[in-house]
């Protein structure tokens, strides 16, 4: 069977930059919504940032030397010739949106953001080009209670998901900077007598970023690293002091865990707390939410020292996940009623009347019949259209000053006449608005 060139168009989306159809957007509008509820009921406050920002602020921010800067980024000069990036994530806008406005003059700061981002990757499932986070960061809280509101509320969304028994959370600590750079000689000087077992790609980071080794998916690597020496026991008393504490949080609130010491994450900025919240059910792309301390950042973007605890989700991680554990994807959203207009002289009246129906019952969801048609073609577009009703508007119901109301999903149900008055309550009785 040959297709016709209006369904194989020549012009396709950019590879891993997929669109999101009609069929899946009512899932994502769940997620969504089930998202700033929740936040909201948290009292964190939603900012919305730039999709492209000057690339200096990312290379400053997570680092030159990670995998994100040194080969994911989609950078390009802008016609004036200044490099121009498009967020790989939302951590560094952040930072810099709340210096810009001053709003670290008031500390705490909670805060949320959600949408797209952009990283040069492989696609494949759970990995995209474009790819959509939830982001939250909090900015002028020292203690671990706020690393922990973050766990119990990650925890609270997976329960309103329905996904609560496919993800666990992992959890380590990296540290100050000086104890980190203290293990990160031990490691070195373990790692590179060995130098020769390593896979390349740990090889290379070795010299650049050898904590990332840590995290190599790369077996022979993986055995090497059970007799290295091991980040929690090169921590700073402040930092096992932190660390204890938030375990201790955890605990009481009875939020299980477990400490992966080979947690190290991606990005630079990151210090103490770092966690994962991980799932067995997507195959290697296993990380649906991701975050930790950032103490450092906003004094390395220029603003006064100011801790910072924040992490990110994947939205379509989160929506894969969702399938995977037959989750709900959020109330019914199909019209509850098809008009069908089968009288010259009725569409006008279908057009008054719905409007009033809309008026008085704001819940109601009313798909018009548009274009015409027989009422045969008409009462076929109100099945597909997956409405619980067809009323039907043809010339005896205009004469009778009546609706048809035919049930379309109901085995056995008469179709019956509603004098046109009657409408408003009838529909509020049939639907509970
Ligand atoms: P990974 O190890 O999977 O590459 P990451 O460490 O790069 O993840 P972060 O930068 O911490 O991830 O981003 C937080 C979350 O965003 C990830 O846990 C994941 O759910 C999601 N994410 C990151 N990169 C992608 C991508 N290319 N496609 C889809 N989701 C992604
Ligand atoms: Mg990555």
């Amino acid at each position: 069977m040959s297709s016709s060139p209006d369904t194989r168009p020549e012009l396709r989306a950019i590879r891993g930059m997929p669109d999101i159809l009609p069929a899946q957007t009512p899932a994502w509008q769940h997620l969504e919504r089930c998202v700033s509820e929740l936040l909201g009921s948290y009292a964190y406050h939603e900012i919305r940032l730039p999709l492209l920002e000057p690339t200096e602020l990312f290379a400053r921010s997570i680092g030159e030397v990670t995998d994100i800067v040194e080969k994911e980024m989609y950078s390009f000069a802008d016609r004036n010739g200044d490099s121009m990036t498009l967020r790989p994530e939302g951590t560094a806008s952040c930072v810099r949106a709340v210096l810009q406005h001053g709003l670290l003059q008031q500390v705490p700061q909670r805060l949320w953001y959600m949408g797209p981002m952009f990283r040069y990757e492989r696609p494949q499932m759970g990995r995209q080009r474009q790819f959509h986070q939830v982001g939250v960061e909090t900015f002028g809280l020292e203690g671990p209670d706020i690393e922990a509101e973050h766990l119990l509320m990650t925890a609270r969304l997976w329960r309103r998901l329905g996904v609560a028994d496919r993800v666990r959370l992992e959890i380590n600590s990296l540290g100050s900077t000086a104890s980190r750079a203290a293990y990160r000689s031990a490691l070195v000087a373990y790692l590179t007598a060995r130098e020769a077992q390593l896979d390349d790609d740990s090889r290379r980071r070795l010299a650049s970023n050898p904590l990332r080794i840590l995290d190599s998916k790369n077996p022979g690597t993986q055995a090497l690293l059970r007799e290295a020496p091991r980040l929690t026991d090169h921590l700073d008393a402040e930092s096992e002091a932190h660390f204890a504490g938030l375990r201790a949080l955890l605990d009481a609130a009875g939020l299980a865990y477990t400490i992966n010491p080979a947690l190290v994450r991606g990005l630079d900025y990151y210090g103490r707390t770092v966690y994962e919240w991980v799932t067995e059910s997507l195959g290697a792309q296993g990380t649906v939410c991701a975050g930790g301390r950032y103490d450092g950042l906003v004094s390395e973007l220029g603003g006064p020292a100011t801790p910072g605890v924040g992490f990110a989700m994947g939205i379509e991680r989160l929506l894969l996940l969702m399938q995977a554990a037959g989750a709900s994807t959020g109330p019914d959203n199909r019209p509850h009623a098809y008009w069908v207009v089968a009288d010259p002289a009725a569409p006008g009246l279908a057009l008054v009347l719905g409007e009033q129906l809309r008026d008085a019952l704001p819940g109601l969801r009313l798909q018009l019949n548009c274009g015409g048609g027989s009422i045969k073609s008409q009462m076929k577009r109100a099945d597909r259209s997956g409405a619980a009703l067809a009323l039907i508007l043809g010339s005896d119901e205009l004469a009778a000053g009546e609706v048809s109301v035919r049930e379309l999903r109901l085995e056995g149900a008469m179709q019956q006449r509603v004098g046109v008055s009657a409408m408003q309550a009838f529909m509020a009785a049939r639907f509970g608005l």
